[in-house]
């Protein structure tokens, strides 16, 4: 274990990441984790622990938590508070933002309120994941600096598309979808 955990801010933000992590064993990325809040070297932590599907090879992570932990918001989708993520690049929030977005249906017509409401939980994430991009911009630059960028995933999408990681066109696209989420909301009837 190495001596400073890193921030899980959210059990949200520690959920998605540990998703997208590989068995170390096998590569398998299925896995159910448990979580627990643990001490380690005398400061609070959260364990996830699960067994990988494939192997059976036990997986543990381990996180420290913030100082103060937030609730996650009624109707919305959190991943932390204002610093941006330790545990996620910037472009790892942008694929998965692309990746959420890929399965909300373009209309919500014929939809019952189930698949409306799930359809909205996706949505409301993608955004959320956007606000994530966002965070690495520093306050006096208009774009996302390239040395936030640290995963394989992350700078392949840079690579490809560095227009996408402006201020103006994330927060344009946020908009965008904040406006279409209305769209989502089940009829109260
Ligand atoms: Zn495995």
């Amino acid at each position: 274990m190495p001596d400073t955990l890193p921030l899980a801010r959210t059990n949200a933000e520690a959920r998605l990441y540990l998703s997208l992590q590989p068995c170390d064993s096998c590569g398998d990325t299925h896995c159910t984790f448990r979580s627990a809040v643990i001490t380690h070297d005398g400061i609070l932590a959260s364990r996830y622990t699960g067994d990988c599907p494939n192997c059976a090879a036990q997986r543990v992570y381990e996180f420290r938590l913030p100082a103060q932990v937030l609730p996650p918001p009624a109707g919305a989708v959190r991943f932390g508070e204002d610093s941006p993520s330790e545990l996620l690049d910037p472009g790892t929030w942008l694929w998965y933002a692309d990746t959420c977005l890929r399965q909300v249906p373009t209309t919500t017509t014929g939809l019952d309120d189930r698949t409306t409401k799930a359809a909205r939980h996706t949505l409301a994430t993608a955004i959320a994941a956007l606000e994530e991009v966002l965070k690495f911009i520093p306050p006096t630059e208009d774009r996302v600096p390239l040395s936030a960028f640290t995963s394989a995933t992350g700078l392949a999408l840079h690579a490809r598309e560095p227009g996408r990681f402006t201020r103006p066109r994330l927060e344009a696209v946020r908009d965008h979808y904040a406006a279409t989420l209305t769209a989502f909301t089940p009829s109260a009837d």
